[in-house]
């Protein structure tokens, strides 16, 4: 291999451009819809029209999964109706609706499920109704504070430079004594948040994963080094920072992979980085439904999801799904949890789940 070869830095993830952009003719009235028009067509994309965001009918493609891959390269601009927030333990109390649907193609993402036929991305452009309701939700608990979690049916950060929702987001939760944001993201396209008035009250959470997990279903997403260089980036514009590891993955040689990763984080993170740093912990967990569609949609995946060799939890309405038995499970929380006391002794771990 030449020198050039070795020195010449990894490439960079590239920011998302979707390939057809679909406008509801109401979104057209927004400032954020026409923005999003004049993005468009100055990008050159092909526009079209809907009738409503959940309309989409038309899209090109022979197969299921020729249609699938394209879904995920079409973006639907759109009013969001409903205002009543879903609830989003254990993170936060309320999910806050901005974006649904995401680029990357992560084989185990819950989204699978939960968006079904539809998995094109939407963006919302009615932000102040959106706004106006979660200022109801921090009254009705005040004195209590309320949490946002904005990162519930998307990866924002990936689709801010289309938006511009997050930051006006941060910057309203930064006027809010009661209010709070956070959000996860696998990218790394930080700089338009970077000068965002948050006023600490915004949680800026990387998901990382050992380097198996990352390399072998998370396609379509910034690589690791990207994602801590912008983490380290957004400890230096004063974010309270987090990390959520998920999903964490049994696999041959995990506790390598975990320690490798703390080790990692450990060394590339300016201390400024780890003064408020919170850690998340998610198992790998999956329902029937969600191991039919990912076969379908990733056949090729080395995604384990052998029921016999999980614990089945009951969830609510009987619809339960497949965790790792408990003795994997606590292997797994022990271990990860000694590895962030560790490096990172001043650390809170909020939750493993
Ligand atoms: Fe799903 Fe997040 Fe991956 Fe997007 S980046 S596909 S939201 S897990």
């Amino acid at each position: 291999m030449s020198t050039e070869l070795l020195t010449r830095p990894a490439p960079s993830t590239s920011i998302f451009v979707p390939e057809l952009v679909y406008f509801e003719p109401d979104a057209l009235l927004y400032p954020k819809g026409k923005q999003i028009y004049a993005w468009a067509q100055q990008e050159g994309l092909e526009i079209h029209m809907t009738t409503s965001h959940n309309q989409i009918r038309d899209l090109p493609g022979e197969s299921d999964l020729d249609k699938y891959r394209i879904a995920k390269r079409t973006l639907v601009v759109g009013l969001r109706k409903t205002l009543k927030f879903e609830t989003s333990k254990p993170s936060a109390e309320y999910a806050i609706p901005i974006a649904t649907g995401c680029m990357g193609h992560c084989h185990y993402c819950y989204l699978q499920t939960t968006m079904g036929a539809k998995p094109y991305i939407r963006v919302y452009v009615n932000i102040d109704d959106i706004l106006d309701a979660a200022k109801r939700y921090i009254e009705e608990r005040e004195p209590e504070i309320t949490r946002f979690e904005a990162a519930c049916t998307s990866d924002p950060v990936g689709l801010e430079h289309i938006s511009g929702s997050l930051k006006q987001i941060i910057e309203f939760m930064g006027q809010q004594e009661h209010g709070r944001l956070r959000f996860v993201t696998k990218y790394h396209h930080v700089e338009p948040l970077l000068d965002a008035k948050h006023n600490k009250h915004t949680r800026f959470r990387f998901s990382v994963n050992a380097d198996y997990v990352i390399k072998n279903f998370e396609p379509g997403t910034s690589r690791f080094h990207e994602r801590i260089e912008a983490a380290g980036k957004v400890a230096k514009a004063g974010y309270p920072l987090g990390f959520i590891i998920a999903p964490i993955i049994w696999h041959d040689g995990w506790e390598e992979g975990y320690r490798t990763l703390l080790e990692k984080l450990h060394h590339t993170l300016p201390p400024k980085a780890t003064q408020d740093l919170t850690f998340e912990m998610i198992q790998h967990r999956f329902t029937k439904t969600a191991k039919n569609i990912i076969e379908k949609r990733y056949p090729k995946t080395k995604l384990e999801m052998d029921e016999e060799k999980r614990k089945y939890k009951w969830g609510k309405y009987g619809k339960g799904k497949y965790v790792y038995k408990d003795e994997q499970a606590t292997a797994l929380r022990e271990f990860i949890t000694e590895q962030i006391f560790e490096k990172f002794p001043q650390a809170k771990i909020e939750y493993f789940t």
